[in-house]
């Protein structure tokens, strides 16, 4: 173990250095559903409450002063995170919350009957339901680009969808079940050869090493900051300048109107227009102590880190007899999902609860994906650079050991296709 992860393990990760819930053993590796906070984001929040707290942009007094400059430095340190600039950086309550805000402004300012709008097979629900909502809405259709046998998205199918001109393209960086980690740049650029929009789902990604929304190209890109380091309840979208100068609000309230003079309501132009009422300012200003945090601790060295992590977890669970590990994507992060046929999905994270191992089970809100592999569900491994190789070796022991027993139980591990 590098002698900064250590350190950071320790000193930083309350949660981590525990190790344990209800007074058992656990070794959290559920990184993908939600990180864990390290002290200088809890630190942030309780000065926050103590110091800071009052509303932004209605009073003129010190406190409210102060509060609206710390959110408009997160505004700005969120902007220099993705390569974008402040102004097309919309506070949202989570990814979730972005997709469906982005969703709603999208049927109400551009799609129409006959329209057609892509989103893949690999897509967590958060970017599917908003997308069929609005679809339903609008009259217009939702397609699903489908995946490789591998697990990648397949490229030969988008080049087809996109000869229909779809308005918009809506793809994730990286899945959330297989780790999968998508072409970005060749999607977008395939995607405004044929004048297609695309949003970019990074939920997955943040910690992953994503190029800048510049590089991309992409319109529009969204993340929460429980998923990296921050606290819940508060997420991002952004936005090209120009296009949240085009799409009109969905949400209304205070703060984002400049004018009323009778029934006629003029709104604030780009960004603002779609932050109505009161923001999650301590859940801004915990996003930008998340921030500084990585930003203090290497984004490059933690990447590079993550990705040895799953790479070791690949060999260690790849050697579990009857083990399956889903996908076989080129280039993998940060999860990666596995069955023990024939033992449920839910049966091996109950075992492995047992042993002291927090893993996500289930469908993992992506039921197109699993239904496509045939499977009711999976088990998640995600682990984030508080983890280490010792602690992935201690799975792979308990995953033996379950296997075995079901053995010794007379259930045949790995024969069947059950997840
Ligand atoms: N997209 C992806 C790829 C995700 O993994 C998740 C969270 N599991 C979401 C969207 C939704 O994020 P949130 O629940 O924080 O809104």
């Amino acid at each position: 173990m590098a002698e900064w992860q250590s350190v950071i393990r320790t000193r930083d990760f309350p949660m981590i250095a525990q190790g344990t819930c209800d007074g058992r053993g656990m070794v959290y590796l559920d990184s993908a559903a939600t990180t864990q906070c390290p002290r200088p984001v809890l630190w942030a929040l309780e000065d926050y409450w103590k110091h800071q707290h009052a509303n932004v942009h209605r009073g003129v007094y010190c406190l409210s002063s102060r509060a609206t400059a710390a959110m408009e430095d997160t505004r700005q340190l969120t902007a220099e995170f993705l390569g974008a600039s402040a102004e097309e950086i919309v506070f949202t309550a989570g990814a979730t919350d972005s997709l469906n805000l982005l969703a709603e402004a999208f049927e109400r300012s551009e799609l129409k009957p006959g329209d057609l709008v892509l989103t893949t097979e690999m897509e967590h629900n958060s970017n599917l339901l908003p997308w069929l909502e609005a679809c339903r809405r609008s009259g217009a259709a939702l397609e699903t680009v489908p995946m490789t046998e591998a697990g990648t998205l397949d490229l030969e199918a988008l080049e087809r969808a996109l000869e229909r001109r779809p308005k918009l393209l809506t793809v994730c960086a990286v899945s959330n079940v297989l780790g999968t980690v998508n072409p970005l740049k060749e999607i977008v650029h395939m995607a405004h050869e044929a004048c297609t929009a695309v949003a970019v789902d990074a939920a997955q990604a943040m910690r992953h090493g994503i190029p800048g929304v510049r590089e991309l190209d992409c319109d529009f890109l969204c993340f929460s900051g429980h998923k990296l380091m921050g606290p819940t309840g508060v997420g991002v979208l952004y936005g090209k300048a120009e296009w949240l100068e085009r799409l009109s609000p969905v949400r209304f309230g205070g703060g984002m109107l400049r004018t009323l003079s009778g029934s006629d309501a003029e709104y604030e132009s780009g960004n603002r227009k779609f932050e109505a009422g009161t923001p999650n300012l301590a859940g801004i200003t915990g996003l930008g102590a998340a921030l500084e945090y990585l930003h203090a601790v290497g984004l490059k060295r933690i990447t590079r880190y993550e990705r040895e992590l799953l790479h070791y977890a690949e060999k260690r669970l790849g050697a579990v007899e009857g083990l399956r590990i889903l996908g076989q994507p080129e280039e993998r992060a940060g999860v990666l999902s596995f069955v023990l046929p024939p033992l449920q999905a839910y049966d091996v994270a109950v075992l492995l609860d047992k042993r002291g191992f927090a893993l996500r089970s289930g469908r993992q809100c992506a039921d197109l994906l699993h239904a496509r592999l045939g499977l009711s569900g999976s088990v998640r491994l995600s682990p984030a650079f508080y983890n280490t190789r010792a602690e992935l070796d201690r799975l792979g022991d308990a995953l033996e050991e379950i296997a075995a027993v079901s053995r010794k139980a007379g259930i045949p591990v790995g024969k069947t296709q059950h997840g």
